[in-house]
């Protein structure tokens, strides 16, 4: 077990950051051993990278669902537009969904890698 500091975002995620100190088993090879622990954790003011992305795909998100219902209540004539707009919010769906994959992936491959 060697030690670490973490970075903590606000959003809850967290990586790995420096390597700290060698635990008493490794320290003679000069190499770090699979298992990590937390020397210090550092509190970002930020969400993580992948969560800024999230939530700015989000925005544009609501900005085009409002796009849509204001066109929809003015019974606007826009039909081309609408579904310009219905398309844009099912690719930002489709990019999100992919970027919480890749979160997820990256949380459980920091917890096993070295
Ligand atoms: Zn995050």
């Amino acid at each position: 077990m060697c030690f670490f500091d973490q970075v903590m975002w606000t959003c809850g995620d967290w990586k790995w950051d420096r390597f700290r100190q060698h635990c008493n088993r490794e320290y003679r090879t000069g190499e770090t051993c699979g298992m990590k622990l937390v020397y210090a954790v550092a509190r970002s003011n930020d969400k993580c990278k992948i969560c800024q992305k999230i939530d700015a795909k989000l925005r544009r998100r609501s900005a085009e669902v409002a796009k849509i219902q204001r066109w929809q209540s003015e019974g606007s004539k826009l039909k081309a537009s609408i579904e310009r707009s219905y398309e844009i919010v099912k690719d930002l769906d489709q990019e999100i969904y992919q970027l919480q994959i890749e979160k997820q992936r990256k949380t459980q491959a920091i917890g096993k890698s070295r």
